[in-house]
């Protein structure tokens, strides 16, 4: 019975499905989410600790609606001159996506998105009511900007989505096709930069006091190794942000993500300091493939994008047999890696020139 009554969009969608392919007992090298390696450890997790200890002290009230503390903490970690009334915190940059889209997205409207990109950018399009207009990406997976000014003329998307660095290719973002897609887009331009930790380039969160329709997602869940924590924020003009008050629901970041995301904030540096060595890993795990004959695409993030010449689904699914999880997300023959600690890059390397033999 369910089927009919359920909206009539969604009953030929599928859910979300990260399921790795399955592997004999636990994976040796889970490199398939791109999460960071690292779970916090010692006096980082006491403060994580002692900040959630404080949280449940009080779980009877309901939580801070304006988030104040937790805003000035990104506005700064942020930088850029970004202010605290420019910061939508909420579970996860999926979560803020979707107040984004339930607030300019929905039936009648369209977004724009470049593929291969982040499948979640169309999902919650389509979760909305939105069209999503598919624009794509050149041989290189780069995106020119004249590709990407013409697309949005051809579609006057009311939200354009750019990633930087893209996933699951690992590219830049050409700032000149930035700077195209700002000037020829009638609505809002989303720019996920939910690796931008790990990205030679960086934010472009500078550009937000001259752009008062751009509109920055980032997240806690990558390099922080905060994926579990469920924190992310967007980054926008106060008068792009006020309206997300009508869509989201109360109280929708528990005092708990506020307290922990606070304490991690806190200690950001320290937390962040393993990223100049998964860099290096990332470099060497590049260096590996190039040299084993394999096309690597050029990687801004903390995961390498490489082509198998033969069948992914194959490789991906031989791979996991071994324990080592990566991703198989197409285009044909093409799998992405998340740079993991030196042992599971080592595993890695070693069960995919095991398996390609
Ligand atoms: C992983 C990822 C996110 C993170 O989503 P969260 O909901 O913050 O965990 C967002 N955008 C891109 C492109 C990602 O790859």
């Amino acid at each position: 019975m369910s089927p009919l009554l359920v909206r009539a969009d969604l009953r030929t969608a599928r859910p979300y499905d990260n399921r790795p392919f399955p592997s004999a007992g636990a994976p040796v090298a889970p490199l398939n989410n791109n999460e960071s390696p690292f779970p916090p450890r010692g006096r980082h997790l006491e403060a994580l600790r002692d900040a959630a200890a404080g949280a449940l002290a009080t779980t009877n009230r309901y939580p801070d609606t304006d988030l104040t503390a937790l805003r000035t903490a990104l506005a700064r970690y942020v930088g850029h001159d970004v202010r605290p009334d420019m910061v939508w915190p909420g579970n996860g940059s999926n979560e803020v996506l979707l107040h984004l889209l339930l607030a300019y997205g929905g039936p009648g409207r369209t977004a724009l998105g470049f593929g291969p990109t982040y499948s979640m950018h169309e999902r919650i399009a389509a979760i909305t009511g939105t069209r999503w207009a598919a624009g794509a990406r050149g041989g290189d997976f780069g995106l020119d900007a004249e590709t990407a000014s013409a697309a949005v003329r051809a579609h006057r998307p009311h939200l354009v989505f750019l990633c930087a660095p893209n996933n699951p290719t690992g590219t830049p973002l050409d700032p000149a096709t930035l700077d195209a897609v700002l000037s020829a887009a009638p609505g809002l331009v989303v720019l996920d930069e939910a690796y931008v930790e790990f990205s030679r380039l960086g934010s472009r969160a500078g550009m937000l006091s001259d752009h008062p329709r751009l509109v920055i997602s980032r997240t806690m869940s990558k390099a922080f190794g905060f994926a579990g924590i469920r924190a992310g924020f967007l980054l926008a003009a106060p008068g792009v942000l006020e309206p997300l008050r009508l869509v989201a629901l109360p109280y929708h970041l528990s005092t708990l993500t506020t307290a922990v995301a606070l304490a991690a904030l806190e200690r950001s540096e320290e937390l962040l300091a393993h990223v100049p060595g998964i860099l290096a890993e990332r470099r060497r795990v590049r260096d590996a493939l190039v040299r084993a004959g394999h096309d690597v695409a050029p990687s801004d993030a903390n995961f390498l994008f490489f082509d198998t010449g033969g069948d992914s689904t194959h490789v991906a699914s031989r791979l996991a047999a071994h324990g080592v999880l990566v991703r198989d997300l197409g285009p044909a023959g093409w799998l992405r890696v998340t740079v993991g600690s030196p042992d599971e890059n080592d595993a890695f390397l070693r069960t995919l020139a095991d398996s390609s033999s």
